[in-house]
């Protein structure tokens, strides 16, 4: 028996930036389930908003020379402005400075006072600005730094108040336990617990040293307090339900899901399920993590100037195609990479020869064989075999959609157009026309519509106009109605016309964005951390065999020699390399060697370079990498 309430949420994104792509990631993956859960006919509420306080604000909002509030206000509006604009289906935006949020907060503060969990100390300890957050010494990385963002911590000592987290402790780890899919990917179950196991400090919730927060309930008569940001932030997902209000909403807790980014797992998966506990809610069903967004396997920064901003791409490339692209590209709770042509794969053979060709095919079928008309019964009696496969496809498909495994359901989806695919080449409709056998043609045309309109339905929580489209060709409409005729009932078509669309997913031929600006030197700890690359990034690199045609010393050098090297274009290559300590240059002349050709021309003493020469060094010199035997000048090397 299917959950009645659904009850979905994205984080609520802090409003010290603009949205980038991890934003959308998030927010298309929230968007999908609650689409799903709504398709099915079960009622449901999606979340999204923005979290507005906290020191870092204050400190934004100053350096902007704005009002805090007028930040704010901006920088929400960016996030909400985005989200209509990319069609998300939320039912509530909530921003952490509405007052009946507020007023929440400060019930759900009183009620946690009054049992006992909240008490007035003195708090002495490691404080991350940043984060926002105090660790103590044993989680700090070399006693000093911060072990969410790295950033120096700095000892700082007032009064607050404390939430009793550590009374939680067992509480906690007998959660875990008995709800081991509580945490999403379950691969990260373990880190959350070796967490808890490590032992629960209680935890400071408010601060004396800045404003910019609710401020304490008015019964406390403590007003130089005001609330620290996560308990403020982590209420939301009640107080938008009408906690501490009108309560309206809130036979939708608990929530199925809380989406959140794998940096903030353990403020939803150990700190928010204690405030619930003491609050005696229930706790939510599943929290789900995902991973970071790269960029050609690069991080994306602003200093780097490499970061993909989703309306950009959207507005380039289709938005759907890039749910569709990010939706299918990452396992959830992996990282994943956007690059173009990873993306422009994903359009080209999966959207437009998959699933696109498909319709095209039928349509044309259709209006060669019977005017465009398309009849479902013969299906059953010629085409029991792909029923009976497309069945079992849509039969295994939501558990991936309840895992967050979008990759994975889309992966299976796509299994139904290979059945698509493959029944008409075995049944090749026109050779059966050419037979007289007009019946047999048309009904695998007929199990095709039927195929491509099941998978509308189920794809349609990801691709929702897309697949509009299509069901609108095929003569019926995406509802809870045809879910549960079409995919429930294991039903088929009624007899209808095949509107003939346009292609849906025209092909790129070429990346349509200008590529990231190419890095500055990596950081050190860059390097540390990835110094593998993908044979994609190794191909980057084209080196070449070439033949030194001519050689000279460059005066007032030691080092230099300057090179004339063909490598099978029309103009020599001029090379620059230093070399000359080891060869003489009428050594080198005709004599190949092997030249990264596609290096940016550089400036050695005021000479152009146009390449670069593979060589090796060790303790006993250098030498220049060649041919075991001659190749023609400009063969390629890898
Ligand atoms: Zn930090």
């Amino acid at each position: 028996m299917p959950d009645l309430r659904n009850y979905v949420t994205t984080p609520i994104y802090y409003v010290n930036g603009e949205a980038h792509i991890g934003h959308a990631y998030t927010t298309f993956i929230a968007d999908s389930v609650a689409r799903h859960s709504r398709l099915k006919g079960i009622k449901t509420f999606f979340l999204t908003g923005t979290d507005e306080h906290g020191q870092k604000i204050e400190e934004s909002a100053k350096k902007a020379n704005k009002p805090t509030q007028v930040f704010a206000d901006e920088i929400s509006r960016g996030f909400k402005d985005l989200w209509d604009e990319f069609n998300i289906s939320y039912d509530y935006f909530i921003r952490t400075t509405d007052e009946d949020h507020k007023k929440g907060v400060q019930k759900a503060f009183m009620a946690m006072y009054n049992n006992g969990d909240i008490y007035k100390g003195n708090y002495e300890g490691h404080y991350c600005i940043s984060c926002e957050t105090f660790f103590p010494e044993s989680q700090l990385i070399d006693g000093e730094f911060c072990p969410d963002c790295g950033k120096p911590t700095n000892i700082v000592k007032e009064e607050s108040y404390f939430f009793k987290l550590s009374a939680y402790e067992e509480k906690l780890l007998n959660y875990y336990d008995e709800h081991t899919d509580f945490i999403l990917p379950k691969s990260r179950r373990n880190e959350v617990i070796n967490f808890v196991k490590g032992g629960l400090n209680d935890l400071s919730i408010t601060r004396t040293t800045f404003n910019w927060g609710v401020k304490l309930p008015e019964e406390l008569n403590d007003d130089k307090h005001v609330l620290y940001v996560w308990l403020d932030a982590l209420l939301n997902y009640i107080t938008a339900l009408g906690y501490g209000n009108d309560e309206k909403n809130m036979a939708f807790w608990p929530a199925n899901i809380h989406m959140v980014g794998k940096d903030i797992l353990r403020f939803h998966a150990i700190y928010w399920p204690a405030f619930l506990m003491s609050l005696d809610l229930p706790l939510p069903k599943h929290i789900g993590a995902h991973g970071w967004w790269t960029r050609d396997g690069e991080k994306m920064s602003k200093s780097k100037g490499n970061v993909v901003l989703p309306k950009e791409v959207a507005d380039t490339y289709g938005l759907e195609n890039l749910r569709y692209f990010m939706l299918r590209e990452v396992p959830f709770g992996q990282d994943g990479d956007f690059s173009q042509r990873a993306f422009i794969d994903r359009i080209n053979s999966d959207l437009s020869n998959d699933l696109g060709n498909l319709l095209n095919r039928i349509i044309g079928m259709s209006g060669k064989y019977s005017e465009f008309h398309i009849d479902s019964k013969d299906v059953a009696r010629l085409h029991q075999k792909e029923l009976d496969e497309m069945n079992s496809v849509l039969g295994n498909l939501e558990k991936f959609l309840d895992e967050l495994q979008t990759h994975r359901y889309l992966e299976e989806l796509w299994k139904l157009f290979s059945i698509g695919n493959k029944a008409i080449e075995e049944h090749a409709p026109w050779v059966k026309m050419k037979e007289q056998k007009k019946d047999e043609a048309l009904a695998t045309v007929a199990l095709v519509a039927n195929i491509l309109a099941k998978a509308s339905v189920m794809l349609n929580c990801i691709m929702p106009s897309t697949t509009t489209t299509i069901s609108e060709a095929l003569g019926f409409t995406i509802n809870t109605e045809a879910y549960r005729s079409l995919i429930l009932g294991q039903g088929l078509l009624k007899p209808f016309v095949i509107a003939q669309v346009p292609p849906l997913f025209p092909r790129v031929e070429q990346p349509l964005l200008e590529p990231a600006p190419e890095a500055n030197k990596p950081e050190s700890e860059d390097v540390e951390e990835d110094n593998l690359i993908t044979i994609d990034q190794f191909f980057q690199t084209s080196l070449k065999i070439g033949t030194i045609v001519e050689a000279e010393e460059v005066p007032k050098s030691k080092k230099l020699l300057k090179l004339q090297v063909d490598i099978g274009e029309d103009k020599m290559r001029q090379v620059v390399a230093g070399i000359r300590e080891f060869y003489s240059a009428e050594s080198l002349v005709n004599t190949q060697v092997c030249v990264v050709s596609n290096l940016k021309p550089a400036k050695l003493m005021g000479m152009l370079s146009e390449g670069m020469l593979l060589a090796a060094k060790d303790e006993n010199g250098l030498c220049l990498v060649r041919p075991e035997s001659p190749r023609k000048a400009g063969s390629s090397v890898g």
